[in-house]
């Protein structure tokens, strides 16, 4: 057992880190109020612990190197110590058998709801000559799993996990590999976990999962997301909904006229683009191309002409030419997007892309991916612009001090990121809504005055 400080009731302690995109930082939190629930004591990864967990990321190469870089840390400065992998990467490692040795147990994404368990077996077994491994394949037709009840969410925004999995198949993705079909959480449990998210205090619920404009495929039972989001805002205490990423064929009709009419919606909607070439949109598999992707843009902009749009935006695709990279580039800058995530092409073992011809060499993928981040610190800017002078609702989410000045910091419903000096608002709480002002845009954010 660890030696330093108490250990929890049950005499263990346990570190955990996750790593990857907000839908895996969220489950991590939930497996960590598992742990605690069973009377673990929740240590930091620089602390002694019994068990160490890695709820891993495989969306990228530069992903499942930081996990295996912390593997072997973790490894060399706690021999004694359990070192467990779980999540995305945990899956395809079991899958394709490509155990880190540096692991005792190795689990899946859905195993996760059990692993408290499957460490205390472990450990009471004794014995890690032979890791662990367990990831039971995504098959159709599997319930969603809920990790934890409830999750004690600390920030301002509260995150609302409502689907996994996704069946797309994007040429370039190990998504569905890792994550499996659909699965959706029926709706009453989100209600109710939503509910006890607005009695936590929580003012915006995110409405979040893998593939989000799929809900309700697998229920059977009419659920779908227009449905969901509006029984979400009449619930007591809702004050804004942000709903997660939606693809862009996922935005029917009845979709476009709930944004429309659900004034608890915020202003902003995550749309992946991947690419604003046509001919790399057909070799990457997505299901529209950039003539949708615009009228869908039009369309929004007609609703709400103020709307954020922001997105993902992928470089350096086998193939991609020079031309084609400028083309998407240019597409990029005709949407005016509020911000844009950028990302050079990983080749992901056992996706079609790996093996396509015209790979781009690193060094050109690096180039890209700075040009077009340029392009996204632009548009984000004149987006961000538009708005000094003009009155915002910030959802105060934390302090932060920049040159020496302390701020208030957080977002407004169209996402801008905001910064409110303290002194303006002395007494101020982390999930309270404040009227401000936009000053000037500043280093990536809109400086707010009350
Ligand atoms: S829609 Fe495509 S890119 Fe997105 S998770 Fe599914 S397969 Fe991956």
């Amino acid at each position: 057992m660890a030696q330093n400080g108490q250990n929890g009731q049950n005499g263990k302690s346990f570190a955990l880190h996750s790593l990857g995109c907000k839908v895996n930082q969220e489950e991590g939190r939930a497996l960590a109020a598992l742990f605690l629930s069973r009377g673990w004591q929740e240590r930091s990864l620089d602390e002694t612990a019994d068990v160490y967990v890695i709820n891993a990321c495989a969306v990228t190469q530069t992903a499942e190197s930081k996990a295996r870089a912390l593997l072997r840390r973790l490894r060399r400065r706690h021999p004694q110590a359990l070192v467990a992998l779980c999540g995305c990467y945990g899956q395809i490692a079991v899958d394709k058998d490509n155990i880190p040795e540096e692991a005792d147990l190795v689990a899946g994404v859905e195993e996760r709801a059990v692993l408290p368990e499957l460490i205390e077996k472990k450990m009471a077994e004794g014995g890690r000559e032979i890791p662990l491994t367990m990831a039971q394949p995504l098959q159709p037709g599997r319930p969603f799993t809920v990790i934890a009840a409830t999750s004690e969410q600390t920030r301002a925004r509260a995150y609302l996990k409502i689907e996994d999995g996704c069946e797309e198949f994007c040429n370039y993705c190990i998504v569905p590999y890792a994550r499996g079909p659909v699965r959706s959480l029926p709706q009453e449990q989100a209600l109710a976990q939503a509910a006890e998210l607005l009695a936590q205090g929580h003012r915006e619920i995110v409405v979040s999962g893998v593939h989000i404009g799929a809900y309700g495929r697998d229920l059977q039972d009419g659920s779908h997301l227009p449905t969901l989001i509006r029984r979400l805002a009449a619930l007591p205490g809702c004050g804004r909904l942000r709903l997660g990423s939606i693809e862009p064929q996922q935005f029917t009709a009845e979709l476009l006229e709930t944004f429309a009419t659900e004034m608890k919606i915020c202003r902003h909607l995550h749309i992946p683009l991947q690419s604003g070439c046509d001919a790399t949109l057909r070799a990457m598999g997505r299901k529209y191309d950039t003539a949708d992707y615009a009228a869908l843009v039009e369309k929004l902009r007609q609703i709400c002409p103020e709307i954020c749009i922001t997105t993902d935006i992928m470089v350096g695709y086998p193939g991609e030419t020079a031309a084609e990279f400028e083309q998407s580039r240019d597409f990029c800058r005709q949407m005016g997007f509020g911000r844009m995530h950028v990302f050079p092409y990983s080749q992901r073992p056992g996706t079609p892309a790996a093996t396509a011809p015209g790979q781009i060499p690193g060094e050109e993928k690096k180039k890209r991916a700075a040009a077009m981040g340029d392009t996204a610190r632009q548009l984000a800017r004149a987006y961000g612009e538009k708005f000094t002078g003009r009155k915002l609702q910030l959802l105060a989410e934390q302090k932060q001090c920049v040159n020496g000045t302390d701020y208030i910091s957080g977002h407004s419903d169209n996402y801008l990121p905001l910064l409110l000096p303290a002194a303006a608002c002395p007494h101020w709480r982390p999930g309270q809504f404040i009227q401000v002002e936009g000053e000037i845009w500043q280093d990536g954010c809109l400086l707010t005055r009350r």
